[in-house]
C-alpha cells in the first residue's frame, strides 16, 4: 500500500510496461525487430533524412496498432488518483499512446511526443496537431503550408524530450515519486529518483511497480514486483484533496 496524505505531491513516471497488458508490446517484447530493422534505426533524425516513407511507415503501423488498444486498470487507477489529488498529481509518460487520456487522465506530460500527433519538420510556427492519418508505401509525405514535411511528434533517439523544464519542477518539489513499468535504461527518465524531492528538504518516498526488478532499483525505498493492471487499483491509499495545493516555485535552475 502506497499511503499519500493530505499535503503531498506526487510524481507518477510510466514507462511502456503500463501499457503492455492493453496489447501495446515494450520494447523488449517488440523482439528488437521491424521488418529487419531495429526501431532505434529508424526513429532517428538521420533516419528521416535518409528515408522519411521508411519513418512514416513504421510509425503507421504503430498507429494501426495503437488504434486497437484500450486503457487497462493501472491506466484507470491513476485517472482516479488524479481525480482525488487534482493539481497535487503530476503524471509523466515516456509512452506515446494516449491510453492515460483515454482512461480520463486530463494532465498528462508527454515527454517523448504522441503517437496520433504530427508536426513539420522545420518546427515552424504551427504546433503539434491531432493526425491519426497512415501512409501506404511509397506514398507522399504530406507537407505544412511553410513547405516543410509533415513528421511524427515523436522525441527520436538523439533528440531532446519535451517539456524538460515543466518536469523537473514537478519532480524536485515532489514528496512522492512513483515509477510505473519502466526498464531504468533509458535516460533521462532512469535518472528522475535521484531528482525527486530535491526541493522539499526531504527526500520523497519512492517506489517502483514493475514486471521486474528495474536495472536503477538502487533509487527506490521499495519496488512492487507485479504487473501494474493487477496492483495499481489497489496500491494507493490516498486522503481526498480538499485545498489544491500552491504550485510549488522553481527553486533552482539547471537547463
Ligand atoms: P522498456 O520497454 O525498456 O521497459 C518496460 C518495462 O516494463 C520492463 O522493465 C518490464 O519489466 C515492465 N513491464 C512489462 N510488462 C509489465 C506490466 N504488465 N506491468 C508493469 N510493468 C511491466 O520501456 P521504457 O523503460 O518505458 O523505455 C523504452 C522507451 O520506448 C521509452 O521511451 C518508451 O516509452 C518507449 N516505448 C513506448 C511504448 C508505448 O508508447 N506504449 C511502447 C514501447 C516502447
Amino acid at each position: 500500500m502506497i499511503e499519500i496524505n493530505a499535503t503531498d505531491r506526487v510524481f507518477v513516471l510510466t514507462g511502456a510496461g503500463i501499457s503492455a497488458e492493453s496489447g501495446i508490446p515494450t520494447f523488449r517484447d517488440f523482439k528488437g525487430l521491424w521488418r529487419g530493422v531495429r526501431p532505434e534505426d529508424v526513429a532517428t533524425p538521420e533516419a528521416w533524412a535518409r528515408d522519411p516513407r521508411i519513418v512514416w511507415q513504421f510509425y503507421s503501423e504503430r498507429r494501426r496498432q495503437a488504434l486497437t488498444c484500450k486503457p487497462n486498470p493501472a491506466h484507470l487507477a491513476l485517472a482516479g488518483l488524479e481525480r482525488q489529488l487534482g493539481e497535487r498529481l503530476f503524471v509523466c509518460t515516456q509512452n506515446v499512446d494516449n491510453l492515460h487520456e483515454q482512461a480520463g487522465s486530463k494532465r498528462v506530460v508527454h515527454m517523448h511526443g504522441e503517437l496520433f500527433k504530427s508536426r513539420c519538420e522545420r518546427n515552424c510556427a504551427d504546433t503539434p496537431f491531432d493526425d491519426e492519418r497512415v501512409y501506404r508505401a511509397g506514398e507522399e509525405i504530406a507537407r505544412c503550408k511553410c513547405g516543410g514535411r509533415i513528421r511524427p511528434h515523436v522525441c527520436w533517439f538523439g533528440e531532446m524530450p519535451y517539456e524538460l523544464d515543466a518536469i523537473f519542477n514537478a519532480l524536485e518539489n515532489c514528496t512522492v515519486f512513483i515509477t510505473v513499468g519502466s526498464s531504468g535504461l533509458v535516460e533521462p527518465a532512469a535518472s528522475f529518483a535521484i531528482w525527486a524531492g530535491r526541493n522539499t528538504g526531504a527526500p520523497a518516498r519512492r517506489y517502483y511497480i514493475g514486471a521486474e526488478t528495474p536495472a536503477n532499483y538502487v533509487y527506490f525505498d521499495k519496488c512492487f514486483v507485479a504487473k501494474a493492471g493487477e496492483l495499481l487499483p489497489a496500491l494507493f491509499r490516498a486522503e481526498n484533496n480538499v485545498e489544491p495545493s500552491a504550485s510549488p516555485s522553481r527553486a533552482s535552475s539547471r537547463r
